[in-house]
């Protein structure tokens, strides 16, 4: 064989901007949908929300369990105000199998603790507790928003969405100056800020009455209540999110890149939502689910370890009399969530060869999990082989790899959950730099690659 046959055996990771030039552009345009996603859900009970908008906006309609289902139809159900589920009918039968575009919409991030107000000499604060895999010492000296919902004694809601808006006050957690940080610096970084430390600053203004104590909190409670009708007991029948209060941004001279809050996971779960919602009359019904609580281990009811979505799907079989079992047997998941982007400043990290990289396409990952392989469903080399066919032949840019160096850590989605359901199913996701950080960093052309990717699943009629 001569040199130049022998190079084309060989396994090529390029970037999209040398293989599908016309990609760039079209992912610019993508990518500014999917920015406004993100300012507009910065929790997921908001993803929730303006998914919903968007769902009705395309002519979805409520399911209602029972009713009769034709091919063509759109119907979807919010579970509990923190999950989407979204279908569109095939024109197969329901046996024949659902194609399943599955992602999670909450994020890493400080939640209120039932109790989190206080007063310290003059300060007033809210004491949190973290959500997820976040590394404490990124939150200090950012400026923050509060999202979320307090119900008050009578039963009613209070919405809480401020530190967005151009006026709006933002908060923040405090770290030491460098001049006394002697003995911080000393400790480990895991140790440098602690959860208790993580408290967001949110008052210093002293009542009038100079006879009583706690007046910054007393004055911080008298807001509260102006502001949202709210007494200090109903923050333990509340969920109040501490995200950051910045908006997603282009990054770089190219404009290349986005910069956000949340990328992980919302960088697959629009793209799978806009896919869901531009397939008009596929073969297997679609079904795109935008899930909770991954970050935690998707336990609970708006968790992939609950039955909801696949409750749901049985609801689905029920209007066609179709049988659930062989219809989940039949069925194919794409189960969407980032994945490490080799960092070059952090290269002893990654092993370059099964490294994926952002800017070359959508990652596809036969197995997560950590040590051997524990804690994941591995993908069949038959699933690999289906996804990446369907790819080539519908001109998606894809890689293929592993998280990093498999002795230094690891992580699960919810992959294994759908799969122990007797559903086939595969990892696929966005590269993402400084996961799981206050601000992720994505390539644009592998967010639109991957809506290409549950757009090509969507429509496969194979
Ligand atoms: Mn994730
Ligand atoms: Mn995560």
């Amino acid at each position: 064989m001569t040199t130049e046959e022998l190079k084309a055996l060989t396994y090529r990771n390029e970037t999209v901007a040398d293989t599908d030039r016309a990609a760039l552009a079209a992912a610019q345009e993508f990518c500014e949908g999917y920015k406004t996603f993100l300012n507009k859900g910065k929790t997921e009970r908001e993803a929730a929300a303006y998914s919903e908008e968007l769902l009705l906006a395309a002519g979805y309609r409520p399911f209602v369990p029972g009713e009769a289902l034709h091919a063509g139809d759109k119907i979807y159900h919010i579970n509990r105000g923190k999950c989407v589920l979204a279908a569109t009918i095939g024109t197969k039968g329901m046996e024949d199998g659902f194609h399943l575009n599955i992602a999670h919409i909450d994020c890493p991030r400080l939640d209120l603790r039932p109790r989190p107000l206080y007063e310290q000499t003059g300060l007033a604060y809210f004491r949190t507790h973290y959500y997820g895999g976040v590394r404490k010492y990124q939150w200090p000296t950012i400026p923050l928003a509060l999202h979320g919902v307090i119900y008050r004694a009578d039963g009613s809601c209070a919405t809480v969405n401020i530190g967005e808006g151009e006026n709006d006050p933002v908060f923040c957690i405090t770290d030491l100056l460098p001049h006394l940080s002697a003995k911080q610096n000393e400790k480990k970084l895991t140790e440098g800020i602690t959860g208790e430390n993580l408290n967001v600053l949110i008052g210093s203004e002293p009542i009038e009455d100079k006879e009583v104590e706690q007046r910054v909190k007393l004055n911080v409670l008298g807001l509260l209540h102006e502001a949202y009708g709210i007494t200090e007991a109903d923050f333990a029948r509340a969920e109040v999110e501490v995200v950051p209060a910045f908006k997603a941004r282009d990054i770089g001279f190219d404009r290349a890149m986005v910069g956000a809050y949340g990328h992980d996971d919302r960088v697959d779960a629009y793209p799978a939502l806009m896919a869901e919602i531009e397939t008009k009359s596929p073969a297997y019904t679609t079904v795109c689910v935008l899930t909770d609580k991954e970050e935690t281990g998707s336990d609970g009811v708006t968790g992939l370890q609950s039955m909801y979505t696949f409750h749901f799907l049985q609801q689905l079989c029920k209007t066609q009399g179709a049988d659930a079992i062989k219809a989940f047997q039949a069925s194919k998941c794409l189960s969407a969530d980032v994945t490490a982007a080799y960092d070059p400043g952090f290269a002893d990290a990654f092993e370059p060869d099964n490294g994926t990289y952002a800017g070359r396409g959508v990652a596809i990952y036969k197995y997560t999990g950590a040590r051997g392989k524990s804690g994941t469903s591995d993908a069949s080399a038959e699933m690999v082989s289906y996804l990446t066919r369907l790819m080539d032949q519908n001109g998606v840019s894809w890689q293929i790899g592993e998280m990093g160096k498999i002795d230094l850590g690891g992580g699960g989605t919810v992959a294994k959950y759908v799969a122990n359901q007797d559903i086939d199913t595969i990892d696929i996701g966005v590269p993402v730099l400084a996961m799981h950080s206050p601000f992720e960093v994505v390539s644009k052309v592998d967010v639109y690659m991957a809506y290409r990717t549950f757009k090509a699943f969507c429509e496969d009629a194979e």
